[in-house]
């Protein structure tokens, strides 16, 4: 911002002006932009753009985005930064602007973890250089991803999370896993028992700015319809308060966690889920302090080893994979459909809620209020249905993208897409999580409350899961009748008389859900 003096100047080479551009889900100080300037040293930009409307998210979603975006403005704002946070309709009309205000020769910003915004952000009109600062947010870079990935033939979350246990020296004891084992996922998959009562989940009340913002994202959402309530808003939307239900989790939650991991019950959302993924996403916590604080509750006090690898599981192990083979995998991962499913989504998944199946509306209705389900629930239920339903994968992944709080792309195209919906032909999982209402009737007590029997597959009260799982492998035996981990299914279904293999594809011909009531859906997301 001393041009002037710095080019009249023969001995010095000449100054340039810098700026920083910090993306909605990078807030963190210490990001690899804002790190790469002294605080005052160059103006930062934050923009808070309703081009993100174009994918219709989830109420919940933008107030956090939005809100943990202006607080974080303010944070910085205090730590001497020059920041400017601009309301706009989209980038283009605001940054390019921004940019000649402030004569910059350099815009700087870290890469971002999803594509689409690395892409909007080229194609803008910007008079000056673009300088991407490798991501910090992550443990594993994507150069040393791909190092691993290199040509293996398979790439398998087990042996990456091996890979970085040893890596970065984590719950090891002499180079070996602690516990003599890699994993103790077999005892953390207790059903649902009685009186089952987790402590509750840390909430936080709406302050000031998050109240603005409230009322902003309704006044938009009257003109473009959102889905979700903005209001109770119980997220925490600083790096401060995200501490919160961080150490929460260490001292209550923790212990249970692992038990009870894959348990549904009704009227208890949160059980002992930590649900700090919103947070680890944002910035506003980063995977590696996460970890060390698990660990060192560990040397602090007794606990349950099966608990403490199950939740590192999630963050050095699925998270950090889905993030690697998202960029691994490149864009050509987005339009897969290994199972050509080409069902569209059904209305109840916009209006969330109105299904008739207890699961479902159930699920639906806490995501209705929190923009947040737990894992389970979200393969299980939600897309355990578009797997045997056959809903097409590329509508299902921008569904979840829209309503999750904790959703971005780099979540939700190998989360969904690969996982969910095994429309990778099996890149990423070794099996399509398909399951009947038998799994949902041990695994939750939803069943307990519904008008259809999770035992029967044909009849005026069956289970649509149990009906669409059999029409599922019915489908698609052919392709699965030698898969090592599907062939014993294909073999019970082959089992079934003609007539009632005919029986379950008129069941399934008779689900009708009826279409979305806007048609539209979400778009592709944006910057
Ligand atoms: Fe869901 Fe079927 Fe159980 Fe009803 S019976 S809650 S539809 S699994």
């Amino acid at each position: 911002l001393f041009r002037s003096e710095a080019e009249s100047s023969p001995c010095c080479p000449p100054v340039v002006a810098i700026g920083v551009w910090v993306l909605p889900d990078q807030l963190h100080a210490g990001q690899a932009a804002l790190a790469s300037l002294a605080a005052g040293d160059g103006p930062v930009l934050l923009l808070e753009s309703e081009a993100s409307l174009r994918e219709r998210p989830h109420r919940q979603k933008l107030v956090l985005f939005w809100s943990a975006q202006r607080h974080f403005a303010a944070e910085l704002s205090l730590a001497g930064h020059r920041v400017e946070l601009i309301e706009a309709p989209s980038a283009a009309e605001a940054v390019p602007a921004w940019v000649r205000r402030h004569n910059l020769d350099e815009l700087r910003l870290m890469e971002p973890a999803d594509r689409s915004a690395r892409r909007a952000v080229e194609a803008l009109d910007l008079p000056c250089r673009l300088v991407w600062l490798a991501d910090n947010h992550f443990l594993w870079s994507r150069d040393d991803f791909a190092q691993w990935a290199g040509d293996r033939r398979q790439l398998r979350m087990e042996f990456f999370y091996r890979e970085g246990r040893r890596r970065f020296e984590v719950l090891l004891h002499d180079g070996e896993p602690l516990g003599g084992r890699w994993n103790f996922d077999s005892e953390n998959r207790r059903p649902p028992a009685k009186g089952l009562q987790p402590p509750p989940a840390r909430r936080f009340s709406a302050d000031a700015i998050t109240t603005a913002v409230i009322e902003k994202v309704e006044r938009l959402a009257s003109a473009t319809p959102l889905p979700g309530l903005s209001r109770p808003f119980g997220w925490a939307v600083t790096r401060a308060q995200a501490l919160e239900p961080l150490d929460q989790f260490l001292d209550d939650r923790l212990d249970g966690f692992g038990p009870w991991q894959d348990v549904m019950v009704t009227g208890q959302p949160d059980l002992w889920h930590a649900r700090l993924s919103p947070y680890l996403n944002l910035g506003l916590l980063r995977p590696d302090e996460v970890l060390r604080r698990l660990e060192q509750t560990a040397t602090q006090r007794q606990v349950p080893l099966a608990s403490l690898e199950g939740c590192i599981r999630q963050i050095l192990g699925w998270r950090e994979f889905t993030h690697g083979l998202y960029h691994h995998f490149g864009p050509g991962y987005t339009g897969l459909n290994a199972l050509e499913a080409q069902q569209p989504l059904p209305g109840f998944l916009w209006t969330l809620g109105g299904s008739g199946m207890a699961c479902v509306d159930t699920v639906l209705g806490e995501l209705a209020g929190s923009g947040y389900n737990h894992h389970i629930q979200r393969l299980m239920v939600l897309s355990n249905l578009a797997l045997i339903a056959g809903w097409n994968p590329q509508a299902t992944t921008a569904w979840f993208r829209a309503h999750y709080v904790d959703a971005h792309d780099w979540v939700m195209q190998t989360n969904v897409l690969g996982m969910g919906l095994w429309a990778d032909g099996g890149r990423l999982a070794s099996k399509p999580y398909a399951a009947s209402g038998a799994y949902i009737k041990k695994m939750s007590t939803y069943c307990a409350g519904c008008r259809y029997d999770p035992k029967q597959r044909t009849g005026p009260r069956a289970c649509p899961y149990t009906s669409l799982y059999w029409g599922f492998l019915d489908r698609h035996a052919e392709l699965f009748r030698n898969h090592p981990r599907m062939a014993l299914m294909v073999r019970q279904l082959e089992r079934l008389s003609e007539a009632d293999r005919s029986g379950v594809r008129e069941a399934c011909a008779a689900l009708e859900w009826g279409p979305a009531p806007d048609a539209r859906g979400p778009a592709e997301p944006s910057a």
